[in-house]
């Protein structure tokens, strides 16, 4: 070790050990986890963020705020992957997987300010970790995935704080009926959401309780010919994302004509084809044809001849949902169709709309109205979390009573089991449960709450075995959230505590950085800081990039 010192490292860069390098990194990440703080619970505050090119997006969900940021720190990037893992696994508590690796990092350093070793704070920490998910599995109450009114609670909360809550109610039944309508039973007793049966369309302009759930898809043109029929009950339906045309190339090329004899050659030539195109299609055993791209004049004429009904430039998203909903592909290539490419279904005519259901009724799809393109959109996200959450619930078959509950009792149970632990890790086990009651804390924080209140009555009331015991936000009184409806998916939780602490972990674990460029400068304010080249270059500073800077 104490050998020759050996140059390695250019001029311009820069190095940062032990203690330096960790309370560097560690103020990063908690710089990231504050920030999106204060919007946690139904009292949560929303952001506005104004991007680089000054579009607006104003929200309250974690994931979204953090990604939007333009962060340019590389530990602060760790914290904001926890967010990101949160929403692909769990679809919501991101908000609280981030806050809680913040608040495991800010007591690790105490950890380390009193001299005890980053391994035993890591070690302690997996412990802890592995701990609390066992706990939550034991403290969880199993629910029916029939249990309507249970999953509407689950719905109802995920939605707290967002732009979807004031019309929590009429959203999370929504929510409920479709994630009933696209999930299956297996054989083996469990269920099975596939989100890809649901379509969400969205409208600006209306009001959000005309929010609606219908079944199957729905394409929004006309036919192309008025002599098509409109309701087709067993249709044989055919997707296609290729014109019915002649290619235009081809005639342009040929257009070489010198007499009225060529010319009308050629016409009929070009009838021909578009015949048998549609000959193909009629032979396949379609009557309905959904088409992305155009359909010829004359070839309208042959399929409304044929009794077809035919829709043209329908759009791609519509094709693709239509194709999970009826389990057929999309034809590219009319000359390779076969039988086996049309698919049963029913196509009915209202509203000016065309329904489309395919043969089991699978398939829903979800209008989502609001009076303006941010509502709607924050009614999305709200939504869109609200589906993953149920969808989470209905396949885990687990829930938790929230406002703070869980976390309470999952930080008593983690100290009774620090009593276990020997050593240092001890420490950082009881740490860990400190960081649990942040969730509680900042709920009654964001509430305008006195926190340190709070959290005593909500002890005291576990304590006294109530497992149940939270925060009711609007009064600040310790009530029994499972029964005031505040419930949240077990699964999500769990992810969201071990999430957290593999952050944390992977931060405490750097001793040492090594930077290409300047580490005293904070990234961001420069022009291009930390740009090509830089990967751990001007960003290492402890600043958050230039995008920060729209924050509100
Ligand atoms: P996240 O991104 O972590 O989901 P949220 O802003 O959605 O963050 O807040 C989730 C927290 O708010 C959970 O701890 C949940 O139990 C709590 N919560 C939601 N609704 C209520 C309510 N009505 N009363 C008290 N706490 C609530
Ligand atoms: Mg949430």
């Amino acid at each position: 070790m104490q050998g020759q010192p050996m140059i390695i490292l250019g001029e311009d860069s820069q190095r940062m050990k032990d203690k330096d390098a960790q309370s560097h990194n560690i103020s990063a990440a908690r710089a990231v986890a504050e920030s999106v703080r204060s919007t946690l619970g139904p009292k949560g505050m929303d952001k506005m963020l104004v991007s680089s090119i000054g579009d607006v997006t104003v929200t309250n969900d974690g994931v979204t705020i953090l990604t939007e940021m333009d962060i340019d720190n590389p530990t602060a990037e760790m914290i904001v992957e926890v967010a990101e893992t949160q929403e692909d696994e769990a679809g919501d508590g991101t908000t609280t997987a981030v806050a809680i690796a913040g608040e495991l990092l800010k007591n690790a350093e105490d950890l380390l300010d009193q001299d005890i070793h980053p391994t035993s704070v890591i070690k302690g920490f997996n412990l802890a970790s592995e701990q609390a998910r066992e706990e939550v599995g034991e403290v969880a109450t199993e629910v029916d995935p029939e249990d309507e009114e249970v999953l509407k609670n689950v719905a109802e909360t995920s939605m707290t704080g967002k732009g979807a809550e004031l019309n929590k109610e009429v959203l999370a039944d929504l929510v409920v009926r479709a994630i009933q309508q696209i999930t299956v039973e297996t054989d083996d007793g469990g269920h099975v959401t596939d989100l890809e049966y649901l379509n969400i369309q969205t409208e600006s302009g209306g009001s959000v309780s005309d929010s609606e759930l219908l079944e199957g898809g729905i394409v929004d043109k006309e036919a192309v010919h008025g002599d098509m029929p409109d309701d087709v009950a067993d249709a044989n339906i055919l997707l296609l994302d290729t014109a019915i045309e002649v290619d235009e190339t081809e005639t342009d090329a040929q257009l070489n004509l010198d007499s009225p004899d060529q010319l009308q050659e050629f016409i009929e030539k070009e009838e021909q084809q578009l015949k048998e195109m549609v000959e193909t299609i009629a032979d396949a055993g379609a009557d309905v044809v959904f088409c992305q791209k155009g359909i010829d004049d004359m070839a309208q004429h042959y399929l409304a001849k044929e009794g077809l009904l035919a829709v043209r430039r329908v759009r791609k998203s519509d094709i693709e949902f239509l194709s999970e909903l009826l389990e057929t592909r999309i034809v590219s290539d009319i000359d390779s169709l076969t039988a086996d490419d049309v698919a049963s279904g029913s196509v009915r005519r209202e509203n000016e709309q065309f329904y489309v259901a395919g043969e089991d009724g699978h398939g829903a799809t979800l209008v989502l109205r609001g009076s303006t393109d941010h509502v709607v959109d924050e009614l999305e996200r709200g939504v869109n979390d609200a589906l993953d959450v149920v969808a989470s619930t209905v396949a885990d078959g687990r829930v938790l009573a929230g406002g703070g509950a869980v976390e309470v009792e999952i930080a008593g149970r983690l100290r009774d089991f620090a009593d276990s632990v020997e050593g240092r890790e001890q420490l950082a086990v009881e740490a860990f449960a400190d960081s649990l009651e942040l969730v509680p804390r900042v709920l009654a924080e964001n509430a305008g709450l006195d926190s340190i209140d709070t959290l005593v009555d909500l002890r005291a009331a576990h304590e006294d075995g109530d497992e149940h015991a939270g925060l009711n936000v609007h009064t600040g009184d310790v009530v029994d959230t499972f029964e005031a409806g505040v419930v949240e998916p077990a699964h999500a939780k769990q992810q969201a505590v071990s999430s957290a602490a593999e952050a944390a972990n992977l931060v405490l674990k750097i001793d040492d950085i090594i930077a290409a460029g300047d580490l005293s400068t904070s990234g961001g304010e420069e022009e291009g800081a930390g740009g090509p080249g830089g990967g751990m270059g001007g960003g290492m500073g402890g600043g958050m990039g230039g995008g920060m800077g729209g924050m509100m």
